[in-house]
């Protein structure tokens, strides 16, 4: 399982940084990002620590990759391209945006502004995500989540079917808070049945994944 949208303590998930990757190398995972939510708050300290807890696990972790990333949660639209360029220039590899999931109140502009910014890589569980958005994502070459997350998880049919007909680059996440929200290859892929895909998707789903891990992994 490569899984990159993960948080821990560092803001409101469970594990400690450590904990999570030694669950999660468990359970088969080959790669992963930390990815905790951040606004101007705290992007600084949280990027700090987690780049420094990757430079530490890149020392004795030789099983599994281990990225720095952040997820951008709740931030106004406006000022979602410059907190995603300052977190990159703190050292951070991967950016994700906390997507107008159906479930909170996610301010509207916030999957526009995402797909926008050439410094995000991911919009997480992008909710009933328009049609505009979506064409411009493939423009712009992000990647849309699916996600095995519990409410956000709703809308991955409709997520799958627009990024499908407009070919844009969907990827597996967790979106991790609690140790029992990890997952195997095999739960993933029954997901991303379940959002419509077939067979030949879900390899391309995963090689998604790991073109981004290559893409950071240096
Ligand atoms: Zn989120
Ligand atoms: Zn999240």
């Amino acid at each position: 399982m490569i899984d990159l949208h993960m948080h821990t303590f560092l803001s409101d998930g469970e594990l400690s940084p450590n904990e999570l990757v030694q669950r999660a190398r468990k359970i088969g995972y080959s790669a992963m990002a930390i990815t905790d939510h951040v606004d101007i708050s705290n992007v600084e300290i949280v990027v700090k620590e987690i780049v420094k807890f990757c430079e530490e696990a890149k020392n004795y972790y030789t099983d599994i990759i281990v990225l720095p990333g952040v997820e951008i949660t709740h931030v106004p639209p406006h000022h979602i391209n410059e907190i995603a360029e300052f977190a990159k220039k703190l050292g951070t590899k991967i950016v994700v945006v906390h997507g107008e999931t159906i479930v909170e109140p996610v301010e509207l502009g916030t999957n526009r502004e995402a797909i926008k910014s050439k410094y995000v890589d991911i919009l997480a569980h992008p909710g009933l995500i328009s049609e505009e958005d979506v064409i411009l994502a493939n423009e712009n070459q992000k990647y849309l989540e699916i996600t095995a997350r519990k409410g956000h998880s709703i809308t991955n049919g409709h997520v799958a079917k627009l990024c499908k007909k407009h070919n844009v680059k969907m990827v597996i996440n967790t979106d991790t808070h609690s140790p029992e929200n990890l997952i195997t290859d095999e739960t993933a892929r029954k997901i991303l049945k379940g959002a419509g895909l077939d067979d030949s998707d879900i390899i391309t789903v995963f090689q998604n994944s790991l073109e981004i891990i290559k893409k950071y992994n240096s």
